[in-house]
């Protein structure tokens, strides 16, 4: 079933995140930004991907725009393996881990939508998993540096019904706040300070932390390759999660091989699509480490996450960004309530975007390759 075209465009959601909204590579960060891939077959069927953008938003479309899709007409869209096969390896020389690679999972994800539309069942089925209906997430809050506020926003989420709750901070000060929020006794608190500290002070840190019970501390090294160094920082007695800037499988081998992690988080839309991810599932748990994806997506990178973290994982905990969209394309199934997210039922993704919604808050131009 060949591949006759391939979209790309931006959608951007205006939120609000209970504090000032941060600044990130430079740029205020006050719109979310979906890198849409949609890919189409000779049979009129429709897939849908995402691709991981963020800052990195123009270099990732570019990749897909100039690259990637004229490399995808004409390819077999039901052989997803060989396609990653072919287009990884032309592409290997562009790098591993970054634009090239965040392109294609937006494109592998979207041939996982249309293979789930072909055989008209939802990829969690096809993936083997079990049937459920909702899963548990967790509360990714953003930065907020202001212990008060970083405390406020905790027992908002807390009362909201999540048992989970991270913080994106890097004082012990803003997470013992945290942990004495009133509510944040019926709560997990976790921490990612997103490479950070070099490791001298890492280790510092996570000794001064390792008696606040915290679920696992996130990415505490710079650079985040440095990851005998993290094997250090983990004999301080937190348990440590890392992946979601690693190279594939063999990122994620090299950190379980130093001894490095305790909880592995692979980023289905950053790391090659569902098929890599679940490579990386099935190794972490040959290996006694635990999976929670990283996914602080709201399309259908999200929905990804949902479907593989469903089907492998026994007990999977979804991330969720704590934020308040004006409105989105996926809507209602990228929100969480009472701590839980819904699993889509429908073939593929089970989700195909709002028309209304998309022209309403599209930047820039589609890009067609076909
Ligand atoms: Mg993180």
């Amino acid at each position: 079933m060949k591949i006759t075209a391939i979209e790309t465009s931006v959608i951007a959601l205006p939120f609000t995140m209970g504090g000032p909204h941060n600044r990130f590579a430079g740029q205020l960060w006050d719109h979310l930004e979906i890198l849409l891939v949609k890919v189409e077959t000779e049979d009129g069927l429709v897939g849908w991907g995402e691709a991981f953008g963020h800052a990195a938003i123009a270099s990732t479309k570019a990749a897909i725009d100039s690259i990637i899709a004229p490399l995808m007409l004409g390819r077999d869209a039901t052989d997803i393996n060989g396609v990653t096969r072919a287009i990884l390896h032309s592409t290997h020389l562009l790098g591993r881990n970054g634009s090239f690679v965040y392109g294609f999972s937006g494109v592998e994800i979207a041939l996982w939508d249309l293979a789930g539309k072909r055989a008209n069942q939802p990829v969690w089925q096809l993936l083997g998993g079990p049937a459920r209906t909702e899963l548990n997430a967790y509360a990714s809050l953003l930065c907020y540096t202001d212990p008060a506020l970083v405390a406020q926003n905790v027992s908002t989420a807390a009362r909201q019904g999540y048992q989970f709750i991270k913080l994106h901070e890097v004082t012990r000060e803003a997470t013992l706040a945290a942990i004495a929020a009133p509510g944040a006794e019926h709560a997990r608190i976790m921490l990612d300070v997103n490479c950070a500290w070099l490791p001298v002070k890492a280790r510092e840190m996570a000794q001064s932390l390792a008696g606040d019970h915290l679920l696992w501390l996130e990415e505490p090294v710079w650079p985040p390759e440095d990851i005998h160094s993290l094997a250090s920082v983990r004999a301080c007695g937190v348990p440590i999660a890392a992946g979601e800037n690693v190279a594939g499988l063999f990122g994620f081998k090299a950190l379980i091989d130093a001894g490095a992690i305790d909880v592995a988080q692979p980023s289905v839309t950053k790391i090659g699509g569902i098929g890599e991810m679940v490579k990386v599932i099935h190794y972490c748990q040959a290996n006694g480490i635990e999976v929670y994806p990283h996914c602080p997506y709201f399309g259908p990178g999200l929905l990804a996450s949902y479907h593989v973290a469903s089907a492998l994982i026994e007990n999977p905990l979804i991330e969720i960004l704590w934020i308040e969209m004006q409105a989105n394309p996926f809507d209602p199934w990228v929100r969480s309530q009472n701590g839980k997210v819904q699993l889509p039922q429908g073939p593929g993704l089970g989700v195909d975007p709002d028309p209304e919604i998309l022209k309403k808050y599209r930047k820039g131009d589609v890009t067609r390759t076909c």
